[in-house]
C-alpha cells in the first residue's frame, strides 16, 4: 500500500516536468488560402492552397478548438511582385473564399478581411468586409508584405484613414507592423513611435493585436526595441495600449541559444502575460502545424502558471461564438 502511494506521489511530481502544458484554447494567427492565392505566392499553379477541412484537422491534432484565420488578400497587392492585372477583383475573390470556408466552422473559425492599406480600393474593401457576416468580425493588415513605410508621412497617412475607418465600424485591427525586410526599411524604436502616436492613436475605441511580438517571425534587437517603447508605454500605464494585445507567433526559433529565449520571456513579462495571444501562422509545412508550433513556444522559460494564462487568453474578438 505504501508502495503504490509512493509510486504515485512520485508520478505525480515528475508529471508536470513532462507534461505538456494545456493546448491554448486558441490558435490567434491562423491563415487559409485559396488555389488561386497559394499559385501565385509559390508559383506553382497546381498548389492546394489551405482549406478551412486542412485547418481544423490540424488543430484537431493539437488539441486547439478555435482558430483566428486571416485572410491573405493583401498578398495580391504585394509591394515587391509584379503587378496582378485586375488586382482588387482578386483581392474581393481571396476575402470571399476565407469566408466561404470560415462559414464551414461557424463554431471554430473566425475570420478577418485584408487587403494592402496603400491601394486606392483600401477603404471601398474595408466597407465591403463590415457588411459580410463573415469578414465583419475585423481586419489584417501586413505592413512587410504591403510595404508601408513608417517612415513615410503619407504611408502612415493612407493607413490611419484606414485605422480610422476601422474604429467607426468597431472592426478590431491585426497588424503585421514590421515594415518591409526586403526593400530595407529602417525598424525599431523610432518606427514604433509613429506607430503608437498616429496609428495606435487613431483606432482607440478597437482592440489592436500586434503579430509576431512586433517583429517578422524570429527575434532580434529591432524587434527588441520596437517592443521596448510599447513595454515603457504600458508601464507607465499610457492610455493608447489598453486594448494592444500581442501574438507571438512564430518567434522562438529552434536554434536560439538561453540568453535569447530569456530576453523574450523578460520582455514578455513586462508587456504582461495576460496581453500575450499563442499563434501558429500558415500551416505550409509540419514544423508550422499548430501541434509544433504550441512546443516550440514552450520552450520561452515561462512558468506553468504564465503558459496557463497564455493558453487561456481569450481576446474580446474571439468571444461570442455559437455555441459548441
Ligand atoms: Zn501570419
Amino acid at each position: 500500500m505504501r508502495f503504490v502511494l509512493c509510486t504515485i506521489l512520485l508520478i505525480l511530481s515528475i508529471l508536470p516536468a513532462t507534461q505538456s502544458a494545456q493546448a491554448p484554447v486558441i490558435d490567434s494567427h491562423q491563415h487559409l488560402v485559396s488555389p488561386a492565392g497559394a499559385a501565385l505566392v509559390t508559383g506553382n499553379p497546381n498548389s492546394p492552397g489551405i482549406s478551412a477541412r486542412d485547418l481544423v484537422a490540424l488543430l484537431d491534432s493539437a488539441g486547439i478548438w478555435r482558430a483566428l484565420v486571416l485572410s491573405m488578400a493583401y498578398t495580391w497587392g504585394k509591394a515587391s511582385r509584379a503587378p496582378v492585372e485586375n488586382e482588387y477583383e482578386h483581392v474581393k475573390a481571396e476575402n470571399d473564399w476565407v469566408a466561404q470556408q470560415v462559414a464551414q466552422y461557424p463554431d471554430r473559425l473566425r475570420a478577418f478581411c485584408s487587403f494592402n492599406p496603400l491601394k486606392s480600393y483600401a477603404l471601398e474593401e474595408l466597407a465591403r468586409c463590415k457588411k459580410d457576416p463573415q469578414l465583419h468580425y475585423g481586419l489584417k493588415l501586413h505592413f512587410g508584405n504591403s510595404d508601408v513605410d513608417l517612415d513615410n508621412p503619407n504611408d502612415v497617412a493612407k493607413v490611419k484613414k484606414v485605422f480610422e475607418a476601422a474604429n467607426r465600424y468597431r472592426m478590431p485591427i491585426v497588424v503585421h507592423m514590421r515594415t518591409s525586410i526586403d526593400n530595407q526599411r529602417k525598424y525599431g524604436a523610432d518606427q514604433a513611435r509613429v506607430f503608437l502616436n498616429q496609428l495606435l492613436a487613431a483606432a482607440p475605441r478597437v482592440p489592436v493585436q500586434i503579430a509576431h511580438l512586433g517583429g517578422a517571425g524570429g527575434y532580434n534587437s529591432e524587434t527588441d526595441s520596437a517592443l521596448g517603447v510599447f513595454a515603457e508605454a504600458i508601464t507607465k500605464h499610457d492610455v493608447r495600449m489598453k486594448n494592444v494585445w500581442f501574438d507571438a507567433t512564430v518567434v522562438v526559433r529552434p536554434n536560439m541559444s538561453p540568453e535569447d529565449l530569456q530576453r523574450i520571456a523578460a520582455r514578455i513579462r513586462q508587456i504582461g502575460v495576460e496581453r500575450l495571444l499563442y499563434g501558429s501562422d500558415a500551416a505550409a509545412s509540419p514544423l508550422a502545424y499548430p501541434k509544433a508550433g504550441w512546443a516550440a513556444f514552450q520552450r520561452l522559460p515561462l512558468t506553468p502558471d504564465e503558459l496557463r494564462t497564455v493558453a487561456t487568453n481569450v481576446p474580446p474578438y474571439m468571444r461570442d461564438f455559437a455555441r459548441r
